[in-house]
Parts: structure tokens; sequence; C-alpha cells
């Protein structure tokens, strides 16, 4: 966190709410605290905090228990909390804009082996264009540490063309890098 930012969230009451609301035009003030989006998320019982608590902590400005929370890593954006929501909150939206803020902000990811996968993933994305499985599956494995993890399926997968030995280029690769390039330049503001 800048030191700007720090000085900020210590004078303004509603500054990550209103930092949520700049990087990603989603204004959780609204918020109820009625819990449908908790009841719908497919992951809620896994993690520490639920989707209604992680709206709360924003509300109450609380930027260091939401860094190290594991809520965004395990957030799938299936959506059901976005649809359900009865006041038109993008849950969905905030979980994905923590996850960037958890980033920028360089913290340690409270779960480290799915903050990896979502690094490989859009180098492989930014690379091809679209994802290389097998590239995927290798670098992650290496870098988490577990060089043979899920290699029994390998064979399987192979055999009903499920994954390719040789990634394959989309035609407008370049397009989609510079997406992604322009995407990540709106969290570097400091
Ligand atoms: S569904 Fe919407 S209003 Fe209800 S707790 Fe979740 S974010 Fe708040
Ligand atoms: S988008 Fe994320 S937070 Fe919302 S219901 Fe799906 S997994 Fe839960």
């Amino acid at each position: 966190m800048s030191e700007q930012e720090t000085k900020t969230s210590h004078t303004d009451p509603h500054a990550l709410r209103k930092l949520i609301l700049e990087l990603s035009g989603v204004d959780i003030g609204k918020c109820i605290q009625c819990g449908k989006c908790t009841a719908g998320c497919v992951v809620a019982n896994e993690t520490d905090w639920t989707p209604n608590q992680v709206m709360q902590l924003i509300r109450l400005n609380d930027m260091e228990t939401l860094l190290g929370s594991s809520m965004f890593w395990y957030c799938t954006s299936c959506q059901t909390c976005t649809v359900r929501c009865p006041v038109g909150i993008d849950i969905a939206k905030v979980m994905n804009t923590m996850r960037l803020l958890v980033l920028d902000k360089q913290v340690d990811p409270a779960e480290t082996d799915v903050a990896t996968v979502n690094k490989v993933f859009m180098r492989s994305l930014k690379a091809h264009g679209r994802v290389f499985e097998l590239g995927l599956v290798m670098n992650k494995n290496f870098r988490t540490g577990h060089p043979f993890q899920d290699a029994s399926m390998g064979p399987a997968m192979f055999s009903k063309g499920k994954i390719g030995l040789k990634p394959h280029n989309i035609k407008g690769r370049q397009r989609i890098k510079s997406i992604i390039r322009n995407a990540g330049r709106f969290l570097k503001r400091d």
C-alpha cells in the first residue's frame, strides 16, 4: 500500500469503498446485508470470510483483513451472487477487483497455489491468445513444487484430445495481449 493510500485509509473511513468504486465501478454502499450472495455462493463453506462479510469488511474500511482473505482466491467468478443480489451489486466484480488489489500491493496471497495458477493462466493467455493447457499444468506444478501432480490423468486426456502437446496461437493474439496490458494499467495509479 502506498504511503498516500495508507494515510487516506486512516483519515477517510470510506476510503476502501471509494477505491473499489473507482476501480470497478461497483458501489457496495447499497448492501443491506441480506446474505443472499452467501447463500448461493459455491465456495463460501471453504473460505475464511463469506461474500456478505467481505462487503461488510469493505464498508468497515478493513483493508488489512481483506488483503489476507482466502475468499477472492477461491471465488470462481460464477456470478451466482451477482444475479441474486436484490440491490444489484456486482459482487463477482468486487471479488476480482480485490484479487487484483492483492497482486497490486504485492502482499502474500492467502492461497498461494491459486494465485500461481492465476499468474500462469494469464501468461499463457498473453503468449498464445488462448490457454495452452499442458504448459499451464507443467508450469503450475513446477512453481508449486508438485512436479507430478495430476500426471496420472495425462494419458487419458491426450487420448481423448482434451490436451495437446503443442501450443496453438490464435490469429488475434496481439490484440488479446494489448487488452490484458491495458486492463493491468488501471491499478498502476501511484
Ligand atoms: S446479496 Fe447484495 S445486498 Fe445482500 S448481502 Fe450480498 S451484497 Fe449485500
Ligand atoms: S462469483 Fe465468487 S463470490 Fe460470487 S457466488 Fe460465485 S464463487 Fe461465490
